[in-house]
């Protein structure tokens, strides 16, 4: 499988060279060259693989060529082994026609360790067959962290820098991180914000010359095609337990960078049959609007009781417009230049095929914590604030639909208490029980001044000779 760029101009690149490179030259994102497709006849033969199992046969068509069945298949196993739930992906009942996937039973309970446990193994097993080491610096402002660190923290080939702001993150969060003390995990505190730990990136990325030779930077962002393959599978497992292929299903996914449901609308695309993709945003609703107004503009970033969707753009958007306009790399860099300048229109007919596929929805706070509150007088299930936003979204946008609808819960309750808090849900956000040693494990960390030139000795100084 080759993969080419959403912009056209970058020169198409093997699987492994796509999971080293990020962005492409040309500033757009790298996406297969075509959408491996599977039968109907196709699907109901899987139904009944455990996650491992099916995540080989959704994986394998995107890697062919370049990891044999058995590399593949140890690479998936190694990565979900460390999930505490036996089902991994486990689907819980909510309400009539309604369910929870939960998708925080990996070990930062929240969704994105099942992308970065199997990129850090993947990136390990390319770099160690080519004998080659790299250093992974990222900045976050929680969640995708302490999801990095838990993905590196056991690869050879791999030291890991991630950025946070000091005394700017919770206290789960940063214990996550700084609790993980292996000799290639390096946490950051750095005496800034948010955007002062991405510039230092960012620019150390644009000049690598402080890193010794042979070495260099790879970023593990939601831009990483591994990450979306990865997150392909889980739509697969949840509609084939309610009945796929004979069973339409939908999918209401909180959204942030857009790389989650666009996973979802992969799946759609390689013949599972997904209903409705409702994109449920909170406040930072630039894909609300533009779904729903042809509104897609830049405005302030807020900050939510569900930090990880507070974005001002969702750069994975771009690999959907590609397919929308029928892989046209020229439209796609003509609708990127408008946007440079705050704001960009789809064409009619591309608005009404986004149309056709995706619903969306925008819950605020003060919708947030009434949902967490009445769901758990429901049921007393507990959703954390991302997972809210997205059920909400479904019970507003579906309508009398029978069609089953699946809410992906991204977090765990416990990740964000405040939120839980404000429900009135008293002692509601407790650590699970294979966690609730977190607060007295020993902590890493450096503290350094919002300066590059400090962050980059400091990372140099440190990377394993
Ligand atoms: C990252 C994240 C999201 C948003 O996912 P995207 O792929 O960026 O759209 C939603 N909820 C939680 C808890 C997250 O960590």
């Amino acid at each position: 499988m080759k993969y080419i760029s959403t912009r056209g101009q970058a020169p198409s690149l093997s699987f492994e060279n796509v999971v080293l490179t990020g962005l492409a030259e040309d500033g757009g994102l790298y996406v297969p060259e075509s959408i491996p497709e599977f039968t109907a006849a196709e699907i109901k033969q899987m139904q009944g693989l455990d996650y491992p199992a099916l995540a080989f046969e959704i994986m394998r068509p995107f890697v062919a060529g370049e990891l044999s069945d058995e590399e593949l298949k140890s690479l998936i196993f190694a990565s979900y082994a460390k999930f505490r739930h036996k089902a991994i992906a486990p689907l819980v009942q909510t309400a009539h026609n309604e369910w929870v996937l939960e998708l925080f039973q990996g070990p930062t309970l929240a969704f994105k360790d099942f992308a970065l446990q199997f990129l850090g193994n993947l990136l390990d097993h390319i770099l160690k067959k080519r004998k080659q080491r790299v250093v992974v610096m990222g900045a976050t402002s929680g969640d995708t962290g302490s999801a990095a660190i838990e993905g590196c923290r056991h690869c050879q080939n791999i030291d890991i820098f991630i950025l946070h702001p000091h005394q700017r993150v919770s206290d789960v969060q940063r214990k996550q991180m700084t609790s993980v003390i292996e000799d290639n995990v390096f946490n950051i505190a750095l005496k800034g914000n948010f955007d002062d730990c991405q510039n230092i990136v960012k620019a150390s990325f644009t000049d690598q010359s402080f890193l010794p030779e042979a070495r260099r930077l790879v970023a593990v962002n939601s831009i990483n095609w591994a990450r979306i393959m990865a997150q392909i599978v889980y739509y697969f497992y949840a509609a084939l337990s309610l009945g796929s292929p004979h069973r339409p299903v939908s999918f209401s996914v909180p959204t942030g960078n857009f790389g989650d449901i666009f996973a979802g609308y992969l799946a759609k695309k390689m013949g599972l049959p997904i209903e409705r993709l409702i994109i449920a945003t909170n406040a930072n609703d630039i894909l609300h609007r533009c779904i729903s107004e042809n509104d897609h503009s830049k405005r302030a970033l807020m900050h939510s009781l569900s930090p990880s969707m507070d974005i001002m753009v969702s750069s994975n958007f771009e690999r959907l417009l590609f397919d929308i306009y029928d892989r046209n790399g020229d439209e796609i860099r003509r609708l990127m230049a408008d946007f440079k300048h705050g704001a960009m229109q789809l064409g009619g007919s591309q608005l009404s095929k986004t149309r056709a596929i995706f619903d969306s929805y925008k819950v605020d706070d003060v919708e947030t914590v009434r949902v967490i509150n009445e769901v758990f007088n429901e049921s007393e299930y507990l959703l954390d604030p991302h997972t809210a936003i997205g059920v909400e979204a479904a019970r507003k946008t579906r309508g009398n639909s029978d069609v089953p609808v699946v809410c992906l819960a991204t977090a765990h309750p416990a990740k964000f208490p405040e939120a839980i808090d404000r429900a009135g849900i008293k002692g509601g956000s407790v650590l699970p029980f294979h966690m609730r040693d977190l607060f007295e494990r020993q902590e890493k960390f450096a503290v350094l001044e919002h300066d590059l030139k400090t962050v980059q000795n400091f990372v140099a100084n440190n990377i394993r000779v």
